[in-house]
């Protein structure tokens, strides 16, 4: 007998039909005589809609009145649920975060998991009952609700698989796995059998929206095996897996875009040593992580272009912390251009591999595609470009790669 966390999401719960669809792929798994603990995700849309209702009453709104109204919508999903395996004729109890309880600390909008206590959860498990979960809510240490951020229920899934010891976590979602891109770009993008966690996870943190950044570090760090299947089709999905377990590494196994990037260039600032520091620091302490970097070269070699990027939601706050240290730093201004996406090459293989940077910018200039900014990690080659160009230098590169299906 196993234990299996199976994770629904919002197109797996959007409506009674799709509901009453996950109870039978819950039965399935029974029937093989695993316990299985359910997480489920808002309706699909109905998250977006909660969100809006706050921005409505308040634009600028309390972070705690934020999360009680957004966590709602998983808390029907879990009853809803509940309901549909007990039409099923199998004992299923809903469990809203506070019930568990799921303790967090009380970073209202992004709080971080403390820790889960199981227990209930274990003794329901053992009197054969399935634990519907509420996904992507939490206890803070406050005694409030808390949320995880957005797309969070992935978190909730590989936290609760970890702490119930389970034997796997499958994320069920709207596509039967892990791809080489985003399927909704790339018709021509290939379903991945197995991907390396730290494959999947530069993945998602430049964009593929696919598994949650935090999940995925989650799975690593706890050794959660963690598969991405579809609740629709019923093919087999995507394992992510230690990279001794997959025998031939691509080169490249995939490729993520992000659009939540806005570029900010300081111009004509002085070049010598402490500047970047004196520019950079005021950030940091705003809380505003800085992503990639770019200083050009200085024509006179007393000053010089300054570019860099971050979150779209940062921007504004990035300007003003620039802005005013314009007194200090007497740089010329300050531009800002936040229609660019972020294009990111992964794959483990490039650590044995020359020629990779090469192929990449080529594929792009022979579409005459410019390149803004560069980054690179040890598995990663990013690239900003004009987002009008995202789908082209998508499909360039998928193909540049070999990642085409046949
Ligand atoms: P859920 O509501 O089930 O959590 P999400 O919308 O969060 O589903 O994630 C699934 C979506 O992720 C897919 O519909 C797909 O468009 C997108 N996606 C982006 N990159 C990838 C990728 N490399 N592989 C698979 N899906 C991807
Ligand atoms: N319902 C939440 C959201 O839409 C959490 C999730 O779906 O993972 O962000
Ligand atoms: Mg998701």
């Amino acid at each position: 007998m196993g234990r299996i966390v199976q994770k629904f999401g919002g197109t797996s719960v959007a409506d009674v039909d799709r509901i009453r669809h996950v109870a039978t792929l819950v039965k399935r798994q029974l029937d093989q005589g695993d316990q299985v603990a359910v997480v489920v995700s808002a309706m699909a849309g109905v998250t977006n809609g909660l969100v809006d209702l706050v921005r409505r009453i308040a634009p600028v709104h309390d972070a705690h009145e934020y999360d009680a109204v957004v966590a709602t919508g998983e808390c029907v999903t879990s009853g809803l649920t509940a309901l549909a395996l007990q039409e099923l004729g199998i004992p299923a109890r809903s469990w809203h975060a506070w019930q568990i309880p799921f303790r967090t600390d009380d970073a209202h909008g992004r709080a971080r998991i403390l820790g889960i206590d199981t227990d209930t959860l274990e003794a329901r498990l053992a009197e054969g009952q399935v634990p519907v979960v509420a996904g992507f809510q939490g206890l803070g240490t406050d005694g409030r609700t808390t949320t995880l951020g957005r797309g969070g229920s992935d978190i909730t899934a590989v936290a609760l698989a970890a702490a119930l010891k389970a034997d796997r976590c499958d994320i069920y979602t709207d596509v039967d796995g892990v791809y080489t891109t985003d399927p909704r770009i790339v018709a021509k993008a290939r379903k991945l059998d197995r991907i390396t966690y730290e494959e999947m996870l530069e993945m998602a943190s430049q964009g593929a929206k696919v598994l949650h950044t935090r999940s995925v570090e989650l799975a690593m760090n706890q050794r959660v095996r963690l598969q991405v299947l579809s609740s629709f089709t019923g093919a087999s999905g995507t394992m992510v897996v230690d990279e001794d377990e997959i025998v031939e590494h691509q080169v490249v196994s995939g490729i993520a875009y992000s659009r939540d990037e806005a570029k900010i260039t300081v111009i004509k600032i002085a070049d010598r040593p402490g500047v970047a520091a004196r520019l950079f620091g005021p950030l940091a302490e705003a809380g505003i992580n800085v992503d990639m970097i770019v200083q050009g070269a200085s024509e006179d070699g007393k000053t010089a272009d300054l570019t860099f990027t971050v979150v779209k939601g940062d921007a504004d706050r990035a300007l003003k912390a620039v802005n005013a240290l314009k007194g200090d730093l007497g740089f010329a201004a300050v531009v800002h251009d936040a229609s660019v996406v972020k294009i990111s090459v992964i794959g483990v293989g490039m650590r044995s591999h020359a020629g990779v940077a090469a192929k990449m910018f080529q594929a792009l200039a022979d579409r005459g595609i410019n390149l803004q900014a560069i980054s690179t990690s040890e598995i990663k080659i990013s690239v900003l470009v004009a987002e009008e160009y995202t789908e082209l230098a998508i499909r360039a590169l998928h193909a540049a790669y070999g990642l085409d299906a046949a």
